[in-house]
């Protein structure tokens, strides 16, 4: 059963306040499955007693009886409404529904082929993260609005823009030459500023090449040299062109700059280049859904077609804990008829790919700690290395771990302070509370949660079919 199924169920249960079904009040905020287990996010007044709460968990779990565990974890506050009802009933739709192949498993994690760093982490052993979000530039040549840089005006970003940094050459390539001796499997260029503005970027892609990284880009795509595609296609796993707009006015409302076509056309060039000479380099597009722009997905995986890139990836917003980005939650539901159409553009060489595990939570994270930071980290464009983003500028002085222009990053992986911020974030970090949703390490999170302590044979054994069906990129977990 997935989550569409479980909200359909849902909604045949009325409220006892409104009368409306438990969807459309607003009861239900969010839904979370994992294997055998259901978590569903349930709004409660102030001024609602427990006991008629209790009487509906009871209606609900009854409805659900082969969920092993059901959890229901409460939000105290006002309800927030959406008329949903009609877009449930997609049974027309389901009939003619084409099986979209999640090529790189982009809404689960990669994990279970590295299961030797998993063993070792079960026996509590000091393990290398498998994968680094790296800056090695902080500041951007455009403003997006749900850029966490711009919002809390980091210099470099936004109106700050003048005084953008970039990480020293030499502090880069030590960083990747360490991180592959220490184990760590893969680098991504991505988390904070554009990296293309780097003044030596094609030198630093093309020594990740030299030493046999496996690194990637994200960029806002402006600024890509047509005069050294091949560079870009030789040196990267993949690329991914951030573009949250498919129109030209959207485009300048969410990115504020009107540079639509050119990026567009950058992404095109790519793309032709990759297939003249057989690259193996992954191109893709990806949107980040906002209030904005629901009415963009659609257009937009056309438009990732025509360019010939080789996905198009749907994320929701990821907002602050305090909802500073005001990002959907209950209207991400309320455009599920929209996934539905733009995944239908997927055919054999272009996946349309909805983050589905994301877009239906409501924001919730159905588990209690933090463990995914030990797995992957996140390093700024001025090289201060936390366990992820999302500290880069929140309680810095808690969760900086060192910086790779001071100190390599070998030497702060092995201090001690890196393993005290580790210990941290695992015992007093709240992820509902103090993160922001679906972070970059929530799908880690969840199977570490739920079943990163089982008996490794067990877990080989539960999930044969799934890593005998191996993805392309294992070591971007
Ligand atoms: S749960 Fe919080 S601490 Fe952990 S990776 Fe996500 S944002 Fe960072």
């Amino acid at each position: 059963m997935n989550e569409i199924e479980i909200s359909k169920q849902l909604s045949t249960i009325q409220d006892f306040d409104t009368g409306e079904n438990i969807i459309n009040s607003g009861r239900v905020q969010g839904i979370n499955i994992y294997r055998e287990n259901l978590n569903i996010l349930i709004s409660k007044r102030d001024s609602e007693n427990d006991e008629t709460l209790n009487d509906l968990k009871i209606k609900i779990s009854k409805l659900f009886p082969n969920f092993k565990n059901i959890k229901f974890d409460i939000k105290t506050g006002d309800f927030k409404k959406s008329e949903i009802t009609h877009l449930l009933n997609m049974s027309k739709l389901d009939e003619k529904e084409k099986k979209v192949d999640d090529k790189w498993n982009m809404d689960s994690h990669k994990l279970f082929w590295h299961l030797d760093r998993l063993e070792a982490w079960q026996k509590g052993e000091r393990v290398a993260p498998l994968h680094i979000d790296m800056g090695i530039s902080s500041g951007c040549n455009m403003a997006c609005t749900f850029c966490y840089g711009v919002i809390q005006n980091r210099d470099g970003f936004g109106t700050n823009s003048k005084k953008i940094f970039h990480t020293p050459v030499k502090a880069v390539k030590q960083t990747f030459k360490d991180a592959k001796e220490i184990g760590v499997r893969s680098i991504a260029l991505i988390g904070e500023g554009e990296n293309t503005l780097h003044p030596d970027f094609y030198e630093i892609i093309s020594y990740g090449k030299e030493i046999g990284l496996d690194l990637s880009l994200a960029t806002n795509g402006i600024r890509i040299d047509h005069k050294k595609l091949d560079i870009i296609l030789d040196s990267l796993k993949w690329i991914r062109f951030n573009i949250s707009a498919g129109t030209k006015e959207t485009f300048q409302k969410i990115h504020r700059v009107n540079q639509m076509d050119r990026v567009l056309g950058n992404a095109k060039a790519l793309a032709q280049r990759k297939v003249e000479k057989k690259s193996s380099c992954v191109i893709g597009f990806q949107m980040v859904v906002t209030k904005e722009n629901m009415n963009d997905i659609v257009p937009l995986s056309k438009l990732g077609k025509e360019c010939g890139v080789d996905y198009f990836v749907v994320k929701p917003c990821s907002d602050t804990f305090d909802s500073r980005l005001d990002s959907p939650k209950g209207e991400y539901i309320e455009a599920l008829n929209i996934f539905k159409e733009a995944e239908q553009y997927s055919t054999k060489s272009y996946t349309v790919n909805i983050k589905w595990k994301k877009v239906l939570n409501g924001g919730w994270k159905d588990y209690d700690s933090c463990h995914g930071t030990q797995f992957i980290l996140g390093l700024s464009g001025r090289g201060d290395l936390f366990p992820c983003g999302h500290w880069f500028q929140e309680r810095r002085d808690e969760f900086l771990m060192g910086n790779i222009i001071e100190k390599s990053f070998k030497e702060i992986w092995q201090s001690e302070r890196y393993w005290e911020v580790q210990e941290k974030i695992r015992k007093e970090v709240n992820v509902n509370k103090h993160c922001e949703s679906n972070c970059r390490q929530h799908y880690i999170n969840r199977f570490l949660f739920h079943e990163g302590k089982k008996n490794m044979e067990q877990l080989k054994k539960d999930y044969k079919e799934h890593i005998d069906r191996k993805p392309d990129h294992i070591n971007f977990i």
